[in-house]
Parts: structure tokens; sequence; C-alpha cells
């Protein structure tokens, strides 16, 4: 057995019952010291993340903001302490046979394991939103740091350390693991004294850890976001009232952050008329006039320049418009992608399962139907999606064909707006079944995402 994850699981185990037992108000101590280490960090941090992911220094911010609020979010969770839903049967000793009193309270899984995202190295990373979650309810976390950002990764872990030491909490609640290797993430996975994981990244990886979860002797829930195409429908009506709002928001919302969002929208419905042909040219000028832009790591940008060759040799599949090319901008330590824009016919995009698989960067696929049931034959070929988009007349709760088909393989629809962008509340669903996700009743974002680490215990006593 790997002997630093060994260490850090059995740290992990030891300080569980103090943890999940301490008040709530202890854990939201914790977080909220963590939110103002991260702070006092100021741009010492920053720098560290844009040396390392070349994300620009006003995104990080953002960012960081975005990671301070989650903690301490999570740190109103815990210290409020409504999360446990506890409930209570009233006993009934008149009954024939008497009713027992049952209360039930959602209680902390146990140790859990999380692995940090490349595409958010604070939000999603050590001190994210699943780190903050897990332990809001008293899990000791384990982070697997992502290899693309181990100093960002060890100064946040450094103090969460001390932010943990400053409450007065053992130090197995936290530990951060940056070896970069599939064998320590799967190693942490199998190891007996875990009880629950967190992961956001691949298709691959996550079904590959997800797998290592449940061959266990002991299976554990193991909860991986992975891949989505976020899907657009826009209906002609839609498209008449605002043609250039919704082609300059497509294109915003494609390219934001060099399309390195999960919520990118990677596939674009429209009907082919005047309008509809208007919209995409002026899209596609759009694409053409955008720069290059750095990648997160060396591996998306070779995921994504041969994503993009093989879609280009795709029959019935071509090429509509092409951003400032990449190896014209190519610079020192950085990797560097243009924006692609495809398209292609309904009957294809349903013969092609390929064409439904995430291109992960800046690149969409325009759809071009020849009436709105296409829209409806394509949703219906669609996998799992973390969202779908719909602009037109199409309202929450309507009975209409496209929104039920929706329903069931989406997570969030959105409605007359772009998907990228993921509030942080009480209602967010950041989910969808597989294999936007490996567990369609959870989210990763907002304050719902607690029940991933927790799972019912009742107490049952006689009538008297
Ligand atoms: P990744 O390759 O899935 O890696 C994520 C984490 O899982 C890393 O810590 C990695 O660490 C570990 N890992 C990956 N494969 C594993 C395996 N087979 N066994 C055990 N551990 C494994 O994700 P990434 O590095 O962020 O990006 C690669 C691709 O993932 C992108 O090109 C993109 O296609 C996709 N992606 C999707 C999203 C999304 O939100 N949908 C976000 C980011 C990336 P080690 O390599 O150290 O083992």
């Amino acid at each position: 057995m790997n002997p630093e994850v060994n260490l850090a699981a059995t740290a992990a185990a030891a300080s569980f019952r103090e943890f999940a037992t301490s008040p709530g108000s202890k854990r939201a101590q914790f977080l909220r010291e963590i939110a103002a280490g991260i702070e006092r960090l100021g741009d010492t941090l920053i720098e560290c993340v844009n040396r390392e992911t070349a994300l620009p220094a006003a995104r990080i911010v953002n960012e960081r903001a975005r990671t301070c609020m989650q903690l301490r979010l999570f740190a109103d969770i815990a210290e409020q302490g409504a999360w446990t839903g506890e409930r209570i049967d009233v006993a009934d000793p008149s009954r024939n046979p008497p009713k027992p009193q049952v209360r039930s309270r959602l209680r902390p899984l146990g140790p859990a394991v999380v692995f940090a995202a490349s595409n958010f190295p604070l939000a999603f990373s050590v001190a994210g939103g699943d780190t903050a979650a897990a332990l809001a309810v008293g899990c000791p976390v384990i982070v697997k740091a992502h290899p693309a950002h181990p100093q960002t990764s060890a100064c946040v872990g450094e103090v969460i350390r001390e932010a943990a030491a400053k409450c007065g909490l053992p130090a197995g609640v936290f530990s951060l693991l940056t070896d970069g290797a599939h064998e320590i993430g799967l190693a942490i996975v199998q190891h007996p004294l875990i009880k629950v994981g967190a992961f956001t990244g691949s298709l691959r990886g996550g079904v590959a850890l997800w797998r290592a979860a449940q061959q266990r002797e002991e299976p554990i829930p193991f909860f991986a976001e992975m891949g989505s195409i976020n899907p657009v429908f826009i209906f002609p009506e839609a498209l008449a009232r605002a043609p250039d709002v919704i082609a300059s928001g497509l294109h915003a919302s494609m390219t934001l952050g060099v399309g390195q969002f999960c919520t990118q929208p990677g596939v674009i419905f429209l009907v082919e008329d005047d309008v509809s042909h208007a919209c995409v040219d002026k899209l596609a000028a759009l694409v053409m006039a955008t720069p290059a832009g750095d990648m997160l790591s060396a591996t998306i940008c070779e995921n994504y320049t041969r994503a993009i060759e093989e879609r280009a040799n795709q029959h019935s599949v071509r090429i509509l418009a092409k951003g400032e090319s990449a190896s014209r901008a190519s610079g020192p330590g950085r990797h560097r992608a243009g924006a692609t824009l495809f398209a292609t016919d309904p009957a294809t995009f349903v013969a092609r399962a390929e064409l439904a698989q995430e291109v992960f960067g800046p690149s969409s696929l325009i759809v071009l139907c020849k009436s709105t049931a296409d829209f409806v034959r394509c949703a219906e070929s669609l996998h799992g999606q973390l969202t779908a988009t719909i602009w037109g007349n199409v309202e929450p709760g309507d009975n209409s064909d496209l929104l039920w088909t929706l329903e069931q393989k989406v997570g969030r629809i959105v409605f007359n707006g772009f998907p990228t962008g993921v509030e942080v509340g009480s209602a967010m669903m950041h989910g969808g079944p597989f294999p936007a996700t490996t567990d369609s009743r959870f989210t990763s974002v907002g304050t719902r995402s607690i029940y991933r680490f927790v799972r019912p215990v009742a107490w049952q006593t006689p009538a008297v």
C-alpha cells in the first residue's frame, strides 16, 4: 500500500469521530478561517495561479471571490444545522402493535477523497466546492491535487492546514496528495478507510475512478462530474427577435475561458432560413476574429487539437470558421488553441455518436435543421447532459415534446440565455444523467451538493 495514501487515510479516519460530532459552529469557524487565509495570500496566489494555468488575473480574482463565497456559504450551512433534515415519527403506544418512535437525521459518510479539477484551480480545486461541502457536514477530506497546478494546490493546502490548527481540529481533517499519478488516485479510492469520493474532469478519468470505487470489497458512493456538450435549441421566432444578441452571446459563451468550461455550448440547433443563415454568418465572422487563447495545460491543448482534426475529417461535417491559428500565436511555455465552428445536418448528427462527444475547448457544432421537429429527434439521440438551452416561447413547466425530452436528459434547462456561468445557491443543479455525471441525483455546485457526503441514520425507541 502507498505509504503517503495510507498515512492520509489513517489520519482522516482517526479524526472522523471528533470532526463529525463537533458543533456546527466549529466547522463554520474552520471554513471561514480557510476563506480568510486564502484572501490573505493576496496577489501571491493570483500570480501563482496565473503562472500555472495561464488564466488571466481578472478571471482568477473572480474565481477567488467565488471560492471564498462558497466557503462562507457552507460555513452558514454548518452553523445553522438544518442540513441534517431531522424527521420524527411520533410513537403511538395505543396502536396494535404499538408504534415505536423513529427519529432520523443525515450524518456524514466518513473520510472523503476529492479530485481537484484543472479548469477551476481555486473554485473546484483544493478548497473548492467539493471540499467545502464535505467539511461542512463533518467529513475529513483528502484532496488529490490536479497535476496542472501543483504550487497553487500546495499554497491553498497550507492555508487549510493552518486553519485546522487554529481551530484546534485534528490534523487528519485535511490532507493533500500532490504526487501526479493515476496510481495515487486509484490507491486512495481503493483504500478501505475512505467512504466517499467526488471528482471533476474527463469521462475517461471519472469512469476509471468510479469503477474502482464500485469494485472495492466495500463499494462506496463516488460522484464524478464529467463531459457535457450542452445543446442549445433556437426556435425561429426567438432568433428573428434578436439575431445579433444571440450570435454574439453564443460566441461569448463558446469562447469564454478558451472554451474550457463544462457548460460550454458544444452544439447549436437552428432551423434553416434567411435569419438563421445571417446569424450563422455573424457567428462565423466573430469566430474568425477570435484570437488564439492559452489553454490550461499541454495535455488539454493536445486533446483539443486532436478532437478538432478528427471532426474536420468527418464526412458531412464542414468547417464554417476558424479563429487565429494556434501555431501563429504560440509562445514559449504556452499551449494555444484557436476557435473553430463546424456545421452538419440533423441526420448526420443523429447517426454519428462521436459528434455528441465533448470537445473541451473553443469549438461548437451548428446543426442546421429543416424544422423544429428535428430538434426533438436530435434531443432524443442525446446522452445525459449538465445543461440544455432553449430560445423560444417555451416556458418552465410547459407540456412541450422538446422540454419533456430534455428533462429526461439534463440537470439544468436554461431559457433564453446561455449555459456558461453556474450560480452558487440553494436551488442550483449542476449535474445530470450519465455521462454528465455518475449519479443524476446529485449536484456538485450549490448547497444541495452536501447530499453527496451524507446518509440518513434512524434511531428507533419503543413506544411507552
Ligand atoms: P482528467 O484527465 O480526468 O484528470 C482529472 C484528475 O483525475 C487528475 O487528478 C488525474 O490525475 C486523475 N485521473 C485521470 N485519469 C485517471 C485514471 N485513469 N485513474 C486515476 N486517476 C486519474 O482531467 P483533466 O486533466 O482536467 O483534463 C483532461 C480532459 O478532461 C480535458 O481535455 C477535457 O476533455 C476533460 N475535462 C472535462 C471537464 C469538464 O468539466 N467536463 C473539466 C476538465 C477537463 P493524474 O493524471 O495525476 O492521475
